[in-house]
């Protein structure tokens, strides 16, 4: 996943996940003289939850030396989470807020100089996302959610998920060992619910037939392998109006601003 002169700009939340792997991260990092961590911080704008989780990010880099930059959706998009809830649209608060933020970390990332984007996704953040994009009926989606996504035409940074194959409970077992000061509260938007369904569903199937997760993931991987000989990925295109990357000709974030930004 890295090289030893790559700049990592890690997506920082200030939950377990992310304040576990920016703790790997710098750690590792100091024996590469010539690479460098950059931790990008995102406020969507959610009332009385991300101020706290900003505040733990930032406290954390300050202690470890780790550059940091934080991007709002206000300043890149003139709207925020909040807002956009609040125009009642009818699509479920994270189907905005996700698409949002990857935007706004690529963004971050090329503000900083990286050369990868870092993402705490853990085993069981990826192995749901596979069952949903079969239950979604959009098995081409899970070539997307590879732990290693390098664009083919090399003109946008790769992103990487160190903690792909570490489950949920690894994580939160070394946030709790090394001390860590993370957000536990969630979001007041909400998670989507049939991810909700699928994380009861696993963790049932895991502990009656451990080695499940594991098991979906090694599947996923081969279905990629698949996948990708049957529609060789042709590339990301720069998006028309931003410029961003994107598979389609208008990214997914310009389409969605257009019906929230009047
Ligand atoms: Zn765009």
């Amino acid at each position: 996943m890295l090289t030893h002169n790559d700049h990592i700009a890690l997506a920082l939340s200030g939950g377990k996940d992310s304040l576990t792997l920016l703790n790997i991260l710098a750690k590792l990092e100091r024996k590469f003289p010539r690479s460098k961590l950059s931790a990008i911080c995102v406020d969507e704008g959610i009332e009385g939850y991300r101020d706290e989780a900003l505040l733990l990010a930032a406290k954390e880099c300050d202690r470890l030396g780790v550059n940091q930059l934080t991007v709002s959706y206000k300043e890149l998009f003139g709207t925020t989470t909040d807002e956009i809830v609040k125009l009642n649209l009818g699509k479920t608060p994270c189907s905005y807020c996700g698409v949002l933020r990857r935007k706004a970390i690529n963004r971050a990332a090329v503000m900083v100089g990286a050369t990868k984007i870092a993402t705490a996704h853990n085993l069981d953040d990826e192995v749901q996302t596979v069952l949903l994009n079969m239950l979604h009926g959009d098995p081409m989606r899970i070539i997307r959610s590879a732990p290693v996504l390098r664009d083919v035409k090399g003109k946008f940074l790769t992103r990487i998920k160190p903690l792909c194959d570490i489950p949920e409970k690894e994580v939160v077992l070394y946030a709790y060992l090394t001390d860590l000061e993370f957000q536990t509260i969630a979001c007041p938007h909400g998670s989507e619910a049939l991810r909700n369904d699928i994380r009861i569903f696993l963790n049932q199937m895991d502990q009656k037939h451990p080695g499940t997760k594991f098991t979906l993931q090694r599947t996923a991987e081969r279905l990629r392998e698949l996948l990708v000989n049957i529609a060789p990925p042709t590339g990301l295109n720069e998006c028309e109006r931003c410029g961003d990357p994107t598979p389609h000709q208008i990214c997914e974030a310009c389409l969605m601003l257009e019906t929230v930004v009047a």
